[in-house]
């Protein structure tokens, strides 16, 4: 039962719908299963996961579905880009028995399997992004995926904010309704972001400034604190004419990161980094200002962990989007386990979201002492910049078909 003031306002969505309607109706999912396939095996199950009540909840009303997804950015059908590796994997997380169809799209082939889907049978078509129109979000191909469907769901929060054939392209010619970890990804994102309880900080790290400026900025109007780390803080700082020697920094941000003012009472920047010469691993603690010619920052150091630390302890809401140095590497994912801990470790409303933030927080099994996880990383930065995400508009009511 959909509560008469839903919090999601128009949305359209999978638990409407009347199980009659399903029944022997051909349903394409739009799913996110893009993960990294580490020696064949996949490292986090969660994205695979997400999936499984939608289609669980499907085939138990006998609806044939249609599984639509990208992995990577390929370019043609290129195959270390297939679905393939990802079958075995996904018939594990769902729990019942998935097919890949490699048949192109449009193909009489594809379009003979497809009407000769069973009820409750589920099959994956091979990456969307092998089509070059997917990106292109080209009407035909919208129209011919919509073809092969009575009902669209989007189940790829993470792809939302983006205006492909797939995800939005096909709302043009078939109705599209969110599906239900999609519908619970924007209501626990609405609900403890919508009006956070203050103090409300924010933690922004990762690679790139360029993808986050936009957030950084709307974040300093709204909440109380923003830390800044990772790798978008060597540009802010060299921005503000601060050495940084060999480090990853994106010369053209340079100007607008500049626009940040870390006068800013709001902004706290790292005062003190870990290092390393170029080529080497051995961990140099600097202070910000030090860093030598030949040496990148690849971390936080302890004094940058005991300010933002002090911040973080007087917050009500605290949101993270990503990692505060080369994680991957150790030692240098001191600095990004140590704001996962202190974060555990108090009783404020936690989100985070971003591919590799949450791995960080899932490595050191702290993800149960979080709030909420977002599957999302861009698609999360956008929704809390403010933006309407074109996926989620494609189910709305009164929008499309
Ligand atoms: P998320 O996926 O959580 O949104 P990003 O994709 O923005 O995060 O950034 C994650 C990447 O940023 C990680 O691979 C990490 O190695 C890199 N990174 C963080 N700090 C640094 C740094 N100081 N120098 C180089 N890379 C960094
Ligand atoms: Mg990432």
């Amino acid at each position: 039962m959909q509560r008469a003031h839903s919090p999601l306002g128009n949305l359209r969505t999978l638990s409407q719908l009347t199980p009659s309607k399903l029944a022997n109706r051909r349903v394409l999912v739009r799913v996110d299963v893009n993960v990294e396939l580490l020696g064949g095996r996949v490292r986090d199950m969660s994205r695979l996961q997400a999936v499984r009540q939608t289609v669980r909840w499907l085939v138990a009303r006998r609806a044939k579905v249609i599984l639509v997804a990208h992995r990577g950015r390929p370019v043609g059908r290129q195959l270390s880009c297939s679905l393939r590796p990802l079958v075995r994997p996904l018939t594990k997380a769902v729990g019942v028995p998935v097919t890949l169809v490699a048949a192109r799209i449009g193909s009489a082939a594809l379009r003979k399997k497809i009407s000769a889907l069973e009820p409750g049978q589920v099959v994956l078509l091979e990456n969307i992004r092998f089509e070059p129109g997917e990106t292109k979000n080209d009407t035909r191909l919208a129209r011919t995926l919509a073809g092969y469907a009575d009902i669209a769901v989007n189940e790829a929060f993470a792809d939302s904010h983006r205006a492909h054939a797939s995800i939005t392209g096909l709302a043009k010619f078939v109705p599209m309704v969110a599906g239900f970890q999609l519908a619970r990804e924007l209501r626990s994102l609405k609900r403890w972001l919508g009006k956070p309880k203050h103090p409300y900080v924010a933690i922004v790290g990762g690679a790139k400034i360029s993808t986050k400026l936009g957030l950084v900025r709307r974040l300093l109007t709204r909440a109380d604190a923003v830390l800044l780390g990772g790798a978008l803080a060597n540009t802010v700082l060299k921005a503000e004419g601060v050495a940084v020697g060999a480090s990853l920094i994106e010369p053209d941000m340079l100007r607008a990161a500049h626009g940040l003012k870390t006068t800013n009472a709001h902004l706290h920047i790292p005062v003190d980094v870990f290092v390393a010469r170029a080529g080497g691993q051995k961990p140099i603690r600097r202070a910000v200002g030090n860093v030598q010619p030949s040496e990148r920052i690849l971390d936080i150091g302890p004094d940058t962990i005991d300010l933002f630390g002090r911040v973080l302890r007087t917050a009500k809401t605290v949101v993270w989007n990503g990692p505060m140095g080369v994680y991957e590497r150790p030692p240098f994912e001191r600095g990004t386990r140590a704001l996962a801990r202190l974060m555990a470790k108090q009783s404020a409303i936690n989100i985070a979201g971003g591919g590799e933030t949450v791995d960080a927080i899932r490595r050191q099994k702290l993800d149960t002492k979080f709030t909420f996880l977002s599957t999302g990383g861009g698609a999360m930065l956008e929704w809390l910049e403010g933006k309407t995400l074109p996926g989620i508009s494609a189910c709305m009511k009164g929008k499309y078909v």
